[in-house]
């Protein structure tokens, strides 16, 4: 499985301003010495190193798992449109079984579904799962004239949605797919994709802390053994207790869940609009030092989602 994130802000799509844009160039030029200006090569090269040329970026939820012909997207966040432009200059956009996963219905979470231009290709066959019976109804009403010029009847697709329900995995398109219950207003589910021995888990849009002390075991029996832990941890602490009950996490839940698991790598998602790249950096400086303290033993690493961050799972 290949893995590829499109979209990681929680909430509300948040494009860098002008400002944070000023302040990363002042900060590349102030690290630059005179050689590193002296050519276009030498200036490439300080731009591919330096920190300070990167954002963590402000699409909203969107994971690519693909393998073997199939393409899984998790939530069609507004990084959706990205990942139709690279299915669509790449070819698979033709040749790929599609399907999309949703964790819920909040608009961060499917508000790039109309611009997902694959839906509109006649006759491409196109599976939505949802551990919700009513997707299709939800869709439509998104696909209602008051929200969107294209009603969900005239899209040229051929759609096919689907209930998923908790328990026992699914076999889909070779792959085993599992769902979990979140904690977070309404519903929402985590997902578990395996295939081949590795696994990707997606967990956002729940807020652990109502119930530490329950919730710890089922999430950590839900990720055990998997390569890539992708978990809602939208605030710092401080943060979090001005947004009790908005149906978020912190990490500092998660590394304590997971301090015994065998996992690969945790990594904080659903960044807040509000968390400028320097935010969501000293955040993840936070979360290690946090992990130092309360999961010394704990072998798996710790990143921040960032668009365009990749795993190799095999085939
Ligand atoms: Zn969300
Ligand atoms: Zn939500």
């Amino acid at each position: 499985m290949h893995i590829r994130i499109w979209g990681v802000r929680g909430s509300l799509a948040t494009p860098m301003t002008t400002k944070d844009l000023k302040a990363k160039l002042q900060s590349l030029l102030k690290e630059a010495s005179p050689g590193d200006l002296s050519s276009p090569e030498a200036i490439q090269s300080l731009i591919d190193r330096s920190p300070h040329a990167a954002t963590y970026g402000g699409n909203t939820s969107c994971l690519e798992v693909s393998f073997d012909g199939s393409v899984f997207i998790l939530d069609a966040g507004t990084g959706i449109r990205n990942l139709a432009t690279q299915l669509l200059s790449d070819g698979r956009a033709t040749t790929s079984n599609l399907h999309i996963f949703l964790t819920h219905f909040h608009w961060d979470h499917i508000c790039g579904f109309p611009f997902f231009v694959p839906i509109y290709q006649p006759g491409r066959r196109l599976d939505i799962w949802s551990g919700r019976s009513d997707v299709e109804e939800l869709l439509r009403v998104q696909m209602s004239s008051a929200h969107f010029p294209v009603k969900w009847d005239k899209l040229a697709s051929d759609i096919h949605c689907h209930h998923l329900e908790e328990g026992p995995a699914q076999q889909i398109a070779g792959a085993e797919v599992r769902i979990l219950s979140m904690i977070h207003p309404d519903k929402a589910f985590g997902y578990r994709i395996d295939r081949n021995g590795r696994s990707i888990c997606y967990l956002t849009d729940t807020e652990v802390s109502k119930n530490p002390n329950a919730l710890a075991k089922p999430y950590a029996d839900f990720v055990e053994g998997a390569d890539v832990v992708v978990v809602d941890a939208m605030y710092g602490f401080l943060e979090y207790h001005e947004k009790i009950n908005f149906g978020h996490s912190t990490i500092y839940n998660w590394i304590d869940f997971f301090k015994d698991s065998r996992i690969g790598e945790l990594v904080i998602f659903h960044h807040d609009p509000n968390a400028d790249d320097a935010a969501v950096t000293q955040l993840l400086r936070s979360a290690r030092s946090y992990k130092d303290i309360a999961a010394p033993d704990a072998r798996w690493s710790l990143s921040a989602a960032y668009e365009g961050q990749e795993w190799d799972l095999g085939k």
